[in-house]
């Protein structure tokens, strides 16, 4: 019999692994411990690696945010000609995003309205002229935006007599 260094029970002999080098041929741990041992061993082991592994997620994320900010132009640039090469496609996409968040495109539509950003007045400048919206120069949309203020100003006095 021998006692197990680790779960400190008293064993038969061959419950022990044998280690030629030691004094009683044996591990001092019993077969049951060392096989938990790895267990737990592995357990971490694999832990460790998960953690790893989000880690360089993150890492991978950061970097492909990093690109995406020093590539702004490139990116648009590209995103810009396949938008072209594939209105249908936008279009189809776009409608049905719409068709299937009318709620949330009533806000986006009233939040463009109040805010009169550049995007949202030039798109009003596409539905009036022959122009593509990238091609609007900034004046005129500064110039489409006071003329736009004025129309509801009027609209809103009249509304009030
Ligand atoms: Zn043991």
């Amino acid at each position: 019999m021998k006692t197990c260094t680790k779960c400190k029970i008293q064993k038969e002999k061959e419950k022990f692994r044998i280690k030629k080098e030691s004094k009683d041929g044996l591990r001092p741990w019993c077969r049951e411990c060392e096989s938990q041992y790895r267990k737990d061993n592995r357990e971490k082991e694999n832990k460790r690696y998960a953690e790893w592994a989000k880690k360089n997620h993150e890492q991978v994320i950061t970097k492909s945010k990093e690109y995406r900010e020093n590539n702004k132009d490139k990116i648009n640039e590209l995103h810009k000609k396949w938008s072209k090469e594939n209105k249908d496609r936008v279009y189809e996409y776009r409608k049905k995003w719409r068709d299937n968040n009318i709620e949330k495109q009533k806000a986006i539509d009233k939040k463009a309205c109040e805010s009169m950003s550049d995007f949202y007045i030039s798109n009003m400048i596409v539905k009036y002229t022959n122009l593509n919206r990238t091609d609007i120069p900034k004046e005129i949309i500064e110039l489409k935006r006071i003329q736009l203020k004025i129309t509801r100003e009027i609209r809103k006095k009249n509304v009030n007599k």
